[in-house]
């Protein structure tokens, strides 16, 4: 490496960037690209990437190339380095042909230091014409995780990038991520041909979140109550599954005096852009929006993201809660969760279109999101541990705050998967529960349910509390809903254990979702 790398480098960041020091990894990536190596970057949202590649662009000769998915973004990018005296520009579909063949001319004679392109675009024979007559410092993809074909940001025009390394061998490579389980990483470096390139993962812990799942009752009241004891002028996002769902909660919050705007992908875009527009412009303020909203926002004082359904994997429930707090302020990530949302999961995946490979991956992707719901311990070591990190307890969570009750549930379960075997197990939730509460309805006396051996034996606990019981049962593999045959409750192998009493489960203790109460602060 050249000696006098290091010292320019810190000169760029202090003289251009205006920061006294490199922030965790920044220094070696910046070191390390600048002298023409390959990187591939997985540091959490608010780490820093974006110098990661920017320094290393200025230091080398010719122009950075930065591949974005977030057309949306490149504007006010561009606007914040031109603040700093970098000179960058974009192209895209959003601006004129003449206005592109300027930004060309200023690539090829090398007049610009960074250029903000989109994967389709720079896939253009043009294009890569353009690069190819042009001296190129470094070719950066951010948001890598977009070639990911499991992840939700897949976007098909990622994958050919791997041309990149075919058509320009000697042009380092940068790609960037805040993603960072172990299945996505392997595939960026497979798909995007970086499987030499040097891997730097920063820690994924963003210690002043706090991380809350509470039992879901009625999720839309929780919510209010969530917002205005610990919130009450904050601004936040809330993320909900259907639009539909995201129109009503956000007239709701409205209604009960708390400023809330919807986003979702059947919204017009100018009514879209003005609601995003404001969020990122104003103070006090609740962004309620299906996951198309967030990728690439940039706002640091978000003080909170709910959930009202549950995400589809721990990435997804990462970067979104990622949005929290980016500024290092205590922020909270809160989540209501309950029975319906693992059914209504399970059955997304039973119906999807997805082979069975998919399903698979998908399967396997919605249980580590279970597990963390359900778990007994600190939910940042389950989270961190998803992402191939080991730590201990970190104070800052509901169960290391308020560590749950669990008790031993291997009675209350047998009772629940033998009252699944007696019906045949071709019942749904409502009439097991109703089965084993004793309950008198026209559907057990029409099946004389009432002379099963089951029927009453659950008659010491709520509604409510069975259902908690049964959901954990489903978390846990223990029963499996049937959507073909009228969501009827199955048997899976792993309850024969249990039922012959080999093998003992620990629940949570149901807890009556109440008044959101006030956890000690963090600070
Ligand atoms: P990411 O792309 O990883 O989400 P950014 O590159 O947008 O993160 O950086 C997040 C924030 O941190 C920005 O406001 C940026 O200016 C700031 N930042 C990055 N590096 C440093 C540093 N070394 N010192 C101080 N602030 C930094
Ligand atoms: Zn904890």
């Amino acid at each position: 490496m050249d000696p006098g790398l290091s010292a320019r480098a810190l000169d760029q960041l202090q003289t251009v960037f205006g920061y006294p020091a490199f922030r965790g990894q920044q220094k070696e990536i910046v070191e390390h690209v600048a002298s023409g190596g390959d990187a591939l970057v997985l540091m959490p949202t608010g780490g820093g990437k974006s110098l990661c590649y920017q320094i290393p662009a200025l230091l080398r000769d010719g122009v950075g190339v930065v591949v974005s998915p977030l057309i949306a973004l490149m504007q006010d990018q561009v606007d914040a380095l031109a603040e700093v005296g970098v000179r960058a520009a974009f192209l895209n579909s959003t601006q004129t042909y003449e206005e592109s063949m300027r930004i060309e001319r200023l690539v090829r004679t090398g007049e610009i230091d960074l250029v903000y392109v989109a994967p389709e675009r720079l896939m253009t024979q043009r294009c890569l014409d353009l690069f190819q007559a042009s001296k190129i410092a470094l070719f950066a993809i951010d948001e890598a995780h977009c070639v990911s074909q499991w992840g939700h940001d897949f976007r098909p025009e990622y994958i050919k990038l791997s041309i990149l390394h075919e058509q320009f061998p000697d042009v380092p490579r940068i790609a960037l991520t805040a993603t960072a389980d172990q299945q996505t990483r392997a595939e960026i470096a497979l798909r995007l041909q970086l499987g030499d390139a040097r891997q730097f993962v920063s820690s994924f812990d963003r210690p002043n979140i706090r991380y809350q799942i509470v039992e879901k009752g009625n999720g839309r009241k929780q919510l209010l109550d969530f917002i205005t004891t610990e919130h009450g002028s904050d601004a936040g996002i809330v993320y909900c599954l259907s639009r539909k769902k995201v129109e009503e909660t956000a007239d709701f919050l409205n209604e009960n005096g708390i400023r809330a705007l919807p986003y979702h992908a059947g919204m017009d875009y100018p009514k879209r852009s003005a609601n995003q527009a404001r969020f990122l412009r104003e103070e006090s303020i609740v962004m309620v929006a299906t996951i198309a909203f967030g990728m690439g926002i940039d706002k640091p004082d978000v003080r909170f993201v709910c959930h009202l359904d549950l995400p589809k994997s721990i990435e997804g429930y990462y970067q979104e809660t990622g949005r929290a707090g980016r500024d290092g302020m205590p922020a909270s990530a809160w989540m209501a969760y309950g029975l319906q949302d693992v059914v209504l999961q399970r059955r997304m995946i039973d119906e999807s279109e997805a082979d069975e490979t998919f399903k698979r991956v998908l399967s396997m992707k919605l249980d580590a999101m279970l597990g963390l719901c359900e778990t007994l311990s600190c939910r940042r070591v389950r989270l961190l541990e998803y992402f191939g990190e080991q730590s201990t307890p970190c104070g800052n969570c509901d169960t290391c705050l308020i560590p749950p009750v669990s008790f031993d549930g291997t009675v209350p379960v047998q009772k629940l998967l033998s009252a699944i075997y007696r019906v045949d197990q071709r019942f749904a939730a409502g009439h097991v529960i109703d089965v084993l509460r004793g309950v008198e309805t026209d559907r057990i006396k029409q099946w004389h349910h009432d002379s099963l051996s089951v029927y009453g034996i659950g008659s010491e606990r709520t509604e409510a509390e069975w259902r908690a019981i049964l959901r954990q049962a489903i978390a846990l593999g223990l029963i499996t809903v049937d959507h073909e045959v009228y969501s009827s409750l199955k048997l899976t192998d792993a309850a024969r254990p249990v039922l012959k009493g080999g093998q003992k489960v620990q629940l949570r203790q149901y807890q009556k979702p109440v008044k959101q109460k006030r956890a000690p602060s963090a600070s």
